[in-house]
């Protein structure tokens, strides 16, 4: 299922603790997964994994939309619970988050979001369009990646003010933040974009099925 097909675009009376994972995903890999599955783990109903199409603030992916959802759809089907949605992949204009949650909140008002991401992610996040906005319609869960981490002035008012615990974040309807440790696992799409282009074999670091895609496909040679 996507959250965003034409006819569930009604408002819908659907409840729950949503995990919104957004990210280029180009492609996805067991670094996303295993953070997907200990999203569900941690007690959120649902997540949802967000390809963008228009990355604001990196280079843009060599996969196309489609190509990316469908690798997603692939990976998901192991994992209960976790599905793609393609929300961003139809709209025309950056893949603003801010935008995206605003509009699942309008479709889904009864849930309560939580926007994920990586710590790498999380250095950048002041940048971002609307961040606060983003914050008064979803909670903001921070996870754990290997390497240099620094904290910005913004960074450490926003943590002083809002910083939760998990269980806090859970039972908070939107602007909480947490910084939760997951096992690291230090995995990258560039690197499996390299990976690929000079002949490694990149086994057990995508799903099969998703292996198999990208053999079909011919992606990233
Ligand atoms: P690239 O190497 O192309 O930048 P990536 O592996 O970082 O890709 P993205 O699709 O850009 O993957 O990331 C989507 C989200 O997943 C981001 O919030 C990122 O921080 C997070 N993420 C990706 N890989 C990991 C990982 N191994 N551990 C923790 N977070 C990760």
């Amino acid at each position: 299922m996507t959250a965003t097909n034409q006819e569930a675009l009604a408002v819908s009376e659907a409840t729950g603790r949503w995990a919104l994972f957004g990210g280029t995903f180009d492609p996805i890999h067991i670094g996303h997964l295993r953070i997907a599955a200990r999203l569900r783990d941690l007690g959120f109903d649902k997540v949802l994994l967000i390809p963008n199409r228009i990355p604001p603030h990196r280079p843009q992916p060599q996969a196309s939309g489609e190509q990316r959802l469908q690798m997603l759809s692939l990976a998901c089907r192991e994992l209960d619970g976790v599905e793609a949605c393609d929300i961003e992949l139809l709209r025309d204009d950056y893949s603003y988050s801010a935008i995206t949650v605003a509009a699942l909140k309008a479709q889904f008002p009864k849930v309560s979001f939580t926007w994920v991401m990586g710590q790498d992610a999380w250095q950048g996040f002041e940048h971002w369009h609307q961040p606060l906005e983003l914050l008064e319609q979803a909670n903001l869960l921070v996870v754990s990646r290997p390497g240099l981490q620094n904290t910005s002035h913004w960074q450490e008012q926003q943590l002083e003010l809002r910083q939760r615990s998990i269980s806090q974040l859970l039972a908070s309807e939107s602007g909480t933040i947490c910084l939760q440790t997951l096992p690291e696992l230090d995995i990258s799409a560039s690197y499996l974009r390299r990976a690929i282009k000079q002949g490694h074999n990149i086994h057990f670091l995508v799903p099969d099925a998703v292996l198999d895609f990208l053999n079909q496909q011919q992606l990233y040679r």
